[in-house]
């Protein structure tokens, strides 16, 4: 098993109530305890699993969601729906081995989940993420069969997590962690807009041990404009940071965008280089004018060599640790 996953494991939380009994807040409490545990490296026999608590608490969540920036609020248990667009269903559009990742990743099972915290005009596989009908309901059960028989190949070095993103989909994560066989050593890699809340920022401590955030947008007007997404800026920032203090491995990639290197590529790099600039990043050349892009004239189009070799340029005098696949 992963180093984290199994330091999680090993963590027991004392509890005197019955976990179906305990409130949101009794929840909160008891997943804190755990991970100051966890953090500390402080084993126990007495106790329910700490892995258990999550699994718990990230479904009584469901009934007000908070699991990313959005913060909607809203009853996925009772079918209603947030910016997401997603219910309490284990949703995903598809799972399979992955031969084109980095080399931190290697070959990997990808399991593609339904839905997306950002509604990018651009997004390259469009229908399998915005058209819920598309995907498929899965049981928990069903995804660890999956995931046993992807992950028994010894060429496969991790499994992913990916979309549309990861964030809507915390309590399929977290049941599946209680429910994954220990013998399934894998790494976890969550893959991802890096829009978790505060609150998804904890409950993914403890599973995941290499975060893939997408920086795509160096300022909140092009996040508005190109993917609906509000205080996009302040959420990626927030992410990498408590990404960085969870210990977890990180990995950052940039796609770069036609019409977009002074306003969101430049700054992109600059954060980077200022506040992490330990982070290795890649520099994405593939952009392809998908989905709606023919609404913009910046963006039907492929970036230019000029504008590529630009970003590429910049990295490199910022000192980034650049890395491809
Ligand atoms: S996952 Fe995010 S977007 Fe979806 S309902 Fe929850 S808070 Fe809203």
């Amino acid at each position: 098993m992963s180093a984290v996953r199994h330091r999680a494991h090993a963590i027991r939380v004392p509890c005197h109530q019955a976990l179906s009994d305990m409130t949101l807040t009794d929840l909160a409490m008891k997943h804190e305890w755990g991970l100051q545990a966890f953090r500390q490296q402080q084993k126990s026999e007495d106790g329910l699993p700490w892995l258990e608590i999550k699994r718990v608490w990230a479904e009584k969540l469901l009934a007000s969601c908070n699991y990313c920036v959005h913060d909607c609020q809203i009853n996925r248990n009772a079918g209603q729906t947030g910016y997401c667009g997603l219910v309490a269903e284990h949703r995903i559009s598809g799972e399979y081995l992955h031969f084109g990742e980095e080399a931190m990743i290697g070959i990997t099972h990808a399991i593609f989940f339904s839905g997306c915290t950002m509604h990018c005009l651009f997004c390259h596989n469009w229908r399998e993420t915005f058209d819920l009908q598309a995907g498929s309901s899965v049981s928990v059960v069903d995804l660890v069969q999956q995931i046993v028989l992807r992950c028994a190949a010894p060429e496969v070095q991790s499994i992913s997590f990916i979309g549309g993103t990861p964030e809507p989909h915390l309590h399929t994560l977290t049941a599946l962690a209680t429910a994954l066989p220990q013998a399934v050593l894998q790494p976890w890699v969550f893959n991802s807009n890096a829009t978790l809340s505060a609150t998804g920022l904890t409950l993914m401590e403890g599973l995941i041990d290499l975060y893939l955030p997408d920086f795509k947008f160096g300022n909140n007007r092009c996040a508005w404009q190109l993917a609906k997404m509000g205080h996009y800026c302040e959420s990626v920032r927030t992410n990498l940071a408590a990404y960085q203090a969870q210990g977890a491995d990180i990995l950052v990639r940039h796609l770069i965008m036609p019409g977009h290197i002074d306003c969101c590529t430049w700054p992109v790099l600059e954060v980077l280089a200022r506040d992490f600039s330990d982070l290795p990043l890649n520099l994405m050349a593939q952009y392809r004018p998908f989905y709606k892009a023919d609404e913009r004239e910046d963006l039907n189009q492929r970036p230019s060599k000029t504008e590529l070799h630009r970003a590429q340029m910049r990295a490199q005098e910022l000192g980034l640790k650049l890395v491809s696949v």
